[in-house]
């Protein structure tokens, strides 16, 4: 293959330098350390780790980019816990502020889709005792009684470690009661980040790293597959990111169960860190990029373009990422209430469609487990046909 890694071989790095071993061992499929990882970040350009993400990125998927027409179900945005860069709980005594919704408030939600093409309903939200485990398995009941074929993709690691405590049961046989109800993929967030102490203190109280690990390897030894994430660009360092990504890598080669790795970026509207500041799009951007490098053994790189635009999104494409969320008519509300870029997260599968066929890739729409369900590639809208000119009335002078 003659790509732009040849052009980085044949460029001007010194048979010794660094550069020339990182496109060496990334070009011969091999895994990076997490000095090298480091490295890339404290001294590597953007061009240089998006031309090696791209490679990586292309190996993998080709030009294959995917998207899954989902909606999300928030039921609650009160929480026991007050994480520090979260803009979207609000705690029980705020509670006028927030919203708390009942079964029949979310059934309502999954039957306006009733006639929609969607495949999956992501469930997540903020933790309270009143939504424990037999509130949730009679839910996740419901909307399988009610729409059996669509894929239940519901709460995190935070969520299942305090409904399992509290109804004084193991992580294994909470998850299998999970996923006799209905379950059947689990979403990446609540990993923030893996450093005890910056986990502390940003996001103290809730499950621990080692929690979050355990839950997911246990959930993979059910046959079930999940996500993960990183919240990036608050107090961590870089040195954090690379224990971070190393330590889903290590889960990752015992379990084989992690479907895609989603960076999220630290935004800084309303919550107890708005005093930082947001770092740059070449920051998010290397972010991606080396993400794709160092997660050898991870399918998927995922972008939520509400978070950070649809430009970015479309340069994120050439930085490794592969899958972009956040389809159509989205009802999430935890990017606008963070500051993102798109306040309002909605975008028709045509606009997304031809947000990825704009950049030369190849726009497919696939389910939760990556199968493919359309080929977006040549598909032509209805609305874009060409209809012919009006037959105007023939004016005759004569
Ligand atoms: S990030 Fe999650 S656990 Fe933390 S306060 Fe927000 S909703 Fe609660």
């Amino acid at each position: 293959m003659d790509t732009n890694i040849d052009i980085l071989l044949s460029g001007t790095y010194s048979d010794q330098s660094i550069e020339r071993r990182l496109v060496e061992k990334v070009k011969a499929n091999q895994r990076i350390t997490p000095e090298e990882g480091l490295w890339l970040y404290e001294n590597a350009e953007l061009s240089f780790v998006s031309m090696l993400a791209d490679f990586v990125r292309k190996r993998k998927n080709g030009l294959n980019t995917f998207f899954n027409r989902n909606f999300h179900i928030e039921p609650t945005n009160l929480c026991v816990y007050s994480c520090s860069f979260c803009s979207y709980s609000r705690l029980i005594k705020q509670r006028h502020e927030g919203w708390e919704y009942t079964h029949d408030d979310m059934m309502e939600m999954v039957k306006k889709y009733d006639d929609q093409p969607v495949t999956e309903v992501h469930i997540v939200g903020g933790v309270l005792p009143q939504y424990d485990l037999a509130f949730y398995t009679k839910l996740f009941k419901e909307i399988k009684k009610h729409r059996p074929e669509l894929h239940i993709k519901a709460l995190t690691p935070v969520e299942y470690h305090y409904i399992f405590k509290k109804a004084k049961v193991s992580y294994k046989e909470g998850l299998e009661q999970i996923i006799a109800s209905g379950v059947e993929s689990m979403p990446g967030g609540g990993a923030e980040i893996f450093d005890e102490e910056i986990r502390d203190k940003i996001a103290g109280g809730k499950c621990s790293t080692a929690q979050w690990l355990e839950m997911h390897e246990i959930w993979h030894g059910l046959g079930k597959k999940s996500n993960a994430t990183m919240l990036y660009g608050h107090i961590e360092t870089y040195a954090h990111r690379i224990d971070h990504l190393d330590r889903l890598r290590s889960l990752q080669d015992k379990t084989g169960g992690f479907q895609t790795f989603i960076p999220l970026k630290f935004r800084n509207k309303d919550n107890e860190m708005s005093y930082l500041p947001e770092c740059s799009v070449i920051e998010d951007l290397k972010n991606y990029a080396i993400s794709r490098i160092y997660l050898d053994n991870f399918d998927h790189i995922k972008a939520y373009w509400p978070m950070i635009g649809r430009t970015v999104a479309q340069l994120s494409l050439n930085c490794g990422v592969d899958d972009l969320d956040g389809t159509i008519d989205d009802t999430t509300k935890i990017y606008s209430m963070a500051g993102s870029e798109e306040q309002n997260p909605a975008m028709s599968t045509k606009d997304l469609v031809m947000l990825i066929r704009e950049t030369g890739f190849k726009p497919l729409e696939r389910d939760t487990l990556y199968n493919i369900m359309n080929d977006f590639s040549e598909t032509v809208f209805e609305e874009d046909e060409f209809k012919g000119y009006l037959s105007l009335p023939v004016v005759n002078n004569n």
